[in-house]
């Protein structure tokens, strides 16, 4: 059953096994020292959107960066260039406008992780997802890199074949990829276990091929092998306030700089949802998405001095 001290958690089984609750998804790994080359963290490459819409995916290549990718460079069309180049200090900037260019940009092997759909627009995710996937790297896809796929999600999980992808759907964007899935969870009585989130995301990672994070004040985690994790430190000491603009994408940024980091998928979304959550702890009401990188190494530093006691 549950640890004692779990509330009650309505939208899973009612007997969750408590090897499945995963407490402390941090490994002292997530926050060994950057040893050696910066090359030797990995390279991050966030794909961004236009003009106007740049901001989430640099919330999501500055998370990368906090979280210890060597590098960290933002795909950007040449329109948005001024916008993102008066704000990038650390990161770096190329010019992604369509799927060729992504694809000379990827002839750059340094380049291990990649992070699409955050403010990419339904358009340009459709154009350059399958391109990103064919690269053979790991590829964290959220927001309109899911939605883009509302009406063929089996055209994106033939493209996913056996690479090592992440998809982190909030319900909405989880619903428009497995409608019978979510129509499925909505039928089962608030209270009663017949088909759960749990169920459900584990169901979705086995027919997509990839890693899913279901996110929502409880988040759940499957692989196509069927291991399942629910952060349970989203239940009872987490952050309702999280629910604001921008915090999945710095979320998405925080996988893509563990998988950087050389991390398998399952391990990276686990201790970024872990990360995520604990970076929102030392704030209340007033939140806002871009606190969230800035108090990765608050993060990092209680792990480390908890780790040397
Ligand atoms: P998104 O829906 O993409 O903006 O992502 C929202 C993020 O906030 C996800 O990491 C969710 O797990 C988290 N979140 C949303 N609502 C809540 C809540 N009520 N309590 C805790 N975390 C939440
Ligand atoms: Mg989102």
């Amino acid at each position: 059953g549950l640890p004692s001290g779990q509330p009650d958690w309505p939208d899973l089984p009612s007997k969750v096994p408590a090897e499945l609750v995963e407490r402390d998804l941090a490994s002292p790994a997530a926050i060994k020292a950057v040893e050696g080359h910066k090359y030797g963290n990995g390279h991050a490459l966030v794909v961004s959107g236009g003009t106007g819409a740049t901001g989430a995916a640099r919330l999501a290549a500055r998370a990368a960066l906090r979280i210890g990718a060597g590098l960290v460079t933002l795909g950007v069309p040449m329109a948005a260039r001024p916008e993102v180049a008066a704000t990038i200090t650390a990161l770096m900037m190329r010019d992604v406008e369509d799927a060729p260019a992504l694809e000379a940009l990827l002839q750059d092997r340094r380049i291990n992780a990649l992070c699409l759909g955050p403010g990419m627009g339904l358009d340009r995710a459709a154009a350059l997802v399958p391109e990103a996937l064919a690269a053979g790297r790991g590829v964290v896809l959220d927001a309109d890199a899911l939605s883009a796929f509302a009406k063929a999600p089996a055209t994106l999980f033939a493209a996913i074949g056996s690479g090592a992808a992440v998809l982190t759907p909030h319900d909405g964007e989880f619903a428009r990829l497995f409608p019978d899935l979510a129509a499925r969870l909505r039928g089962t009585p608030p209270h009663g276990p017949a088909y759960s989130r749990l169920d459900a995301v584990r169901d979705a990672a086995r027919r997509s091929g990839a890693v899913v994070l279901l996110k929502g004040p409880t988040s759940v985690i499957a692989a196509p092998d069927g291991r399942v994790r629910i952060h349970a430190a989203l239940r009872g000491r987490a952050a309702p306030w999280l629910a604001t603009a921008g915090t999945g994408d710095v979320l998405a940024g925080l996988v893509t700089g563990m998988l950087a980091r050389g991390f398998a998928p399952f391990d990276a979304v686990g201790m970024a949802a872990w990360l995520h959550v604990e970076a929102a702890r030392g704030y209340g009401p007033g939140l806002i998405s871009e606190d969230l990188p800035e108090a990765i190494p608050a993060v990092l530093r209680a792990l480390q001095s908890s780790e040397a006691s």
